[in-house]
């Protein structure tokens, strides 16, 4: 049987991370939906490989100072492991090892051909000069390289790094294989050598495109509809410009400095304009100003939470008034409130779906580096449109198939695909 008591063993603490736990419990309840074998379950609920690498890092004082770094190999059934690399001043094995097991989760709900890894760095980089950040990429490369490759784990970025530090990653990994470029061993790199078109955008587009479908399957539809959007970084931004683009109508933005609210609709680009010179959605002209709570509260078809996790708990939940909740950000609805806004008909459309452009669009910068023949803008967001939605549909045939709500569904089809691969591979004969 599987093991489904909850903690592991003391000497396994970097098993028992609150991201991890929770998501083995998510696991737990749609292996049972599915009745997923006893023994892929257990295989399943383990990461395949943790590295943990000291990271010597000479300082602009000259002085050396060693950071930890990791790279978690969750899940390579379905293909290379794919995950993004974190610098911040709180990561340990454990968030590691929780992230890593929910990149397995979405790539394989999202169809993708990769299995599931993550990485990171304990540090702040807010610390560090440039040069220093591009010591520490650079010696942590080194430190992981022979683990990573284009076929066998392609990193990306996360919180704390971008662009630039896929740059610098790049090229310490090519002048390693002799010298020739790789640009395939990791992506969310700048286009001009062998990023994305599209990949900006492609995580809030993503969400518009689910966001249509969940309209779609409840009878509803974009044009002439009231969205409420927290957050107005790179996911927002662009879901409101998708939609506005769309005919909806945006009756609520916010962001850090606070909300905007105007029932006839925000014209958008204008938003984006005077966030651009002023830092802030806050005091925008033809809006009554509202508060982040508020914002959650408002009266609209659909929310779309693109800022935090955990904005939707117990205390708000039932005043939610949207009829549909599209995940934009990760996590931003904790497993309580799910249970409620379940039972009051919110339809939700989890995270690892609504979120998933930027994955699916790291898959296409992947695929055209391997192949080295790269496609226009229309062509990404097109390809993107099919995956996501494809992705979407099974979810809700799971959905509505086996009577549960979209977030177990989500793990249901995931688990449900890589049990079948499992199979196949014949790594577990039943
Ligand atoms: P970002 O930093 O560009 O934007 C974050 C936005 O949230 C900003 O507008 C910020 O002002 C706002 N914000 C911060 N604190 C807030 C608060 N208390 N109330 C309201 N708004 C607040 O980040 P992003 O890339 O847009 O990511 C947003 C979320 O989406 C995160 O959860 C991230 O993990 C998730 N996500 C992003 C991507 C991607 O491709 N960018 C992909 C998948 C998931």
């Amino acid at each position: 049987m599987p093991h489904t008591s909850g903690l592991h063993s003391d000497k396994e603490a970097h098993l028992n991370g609150p991201l991890f736990l929770n998501a083995l419990k998510n696991f737990d309840e749609a292996a049972k939906v599915i009745n997923c074998d006893p023994n892929i379950a257990e295989r399943l609920r383990r990461p395949r490989r943790c590295l943990t690498v000291s990271v010597p890092v000479r300082m602009d004082d000259h002085t050396v100072k060693v950071f930890t770094g990791y790279r978690v190999q969750y899940n390579s059934t379905l293909g290379p492991y794919k995950g993004g690399i974190r610098y911040h001043h709180a990561v340990d094995l454990a968030e590691v090892v929780g992230l890593a097991a929910l990149m397995t989760f979405k790539n394989s709900v999202l169809g993708l051909p990769l299995g599931g890894g993550k990485g990171g760095v304990c540090v702040d980089p807010t610390q560090l000069s440039r040069t220093e950040k591009q010591n520490l990429t650079r010696r942590y490369t080194s430190e992981i390289s022979s683990f990573i490759g284009p076929t066998k784990d392609i990193p990306a970025p996360d919180v704390g790094t971008d662009p630039q530090t896929m740059a610098w990653f790049m090229d310490t990994y090519s002048q390693e294989q002799g010298g020739f470029a790789q640009p395939g061993v990791v992506t969310g790199k700048p286009v001009e050598i062998g990023g994305s078109l599209g990949r900006n955008h492609a995580t809030g587009l993503g969400v518009i495109y689910v966001c249509e479908r969940a309209m779609e399957v409840n009878q509803m539809k974009m044009s002439g509809s009231r969205l409420a959007i927290q957050g107005f970084g790179n996911v927002g931004s662009f879901a409101a410009k998708f939609a506005f683009e769309r005919g909806a109508r945006i009756v609520a933005v916010s962001d850090v400095t606070g909300g905007i609210f105007n029932g006839d609709g925000l014209n958008i680009p204008d938003v984006i304009e005077y966030v651009k010179q002023n830092k802030g959605v806050k005091g925008f002209p033809k809006s009554t100003p509202i508060t982040n709570e508020q914002l959650l509260e408002v009266e609209c078809d659909a929310l779309l939470p693109c800022a935090l996790e955990n904005q939707i708990d117990t205390h708000n939940a039932e005043r939610i008034k949207a009829k549909l909740i599209i995940e934009g950000a990760n996590g931003p609805i904790t497993n309580a409130a799910t249970k409620i806004l379940d039972k009051r008909g919110i339809f939700i459309a989890p995270d690892v779906i609504a979120n998933g452009g930027g994955v699916i669009v790291s898959y296409f910068e992947w695929v055209q580096d391997m192949t080295s023949f790269f496609w226009d803008e229309a062509e990404v967001d097109g390809k993107l449109k099919g995956i996501i939605l494809k992705a979407f549909d099974n979810v809700y045939k799971f959905k509505t198939e086996k009577g549960i709500d979209m977030r177990t569904a989500a793990m249901a089809a995931s688990i449900s695909r890589l049990e079948k691969a499992m199979l196949l591979r014949g790594l577990y004969p039943r």
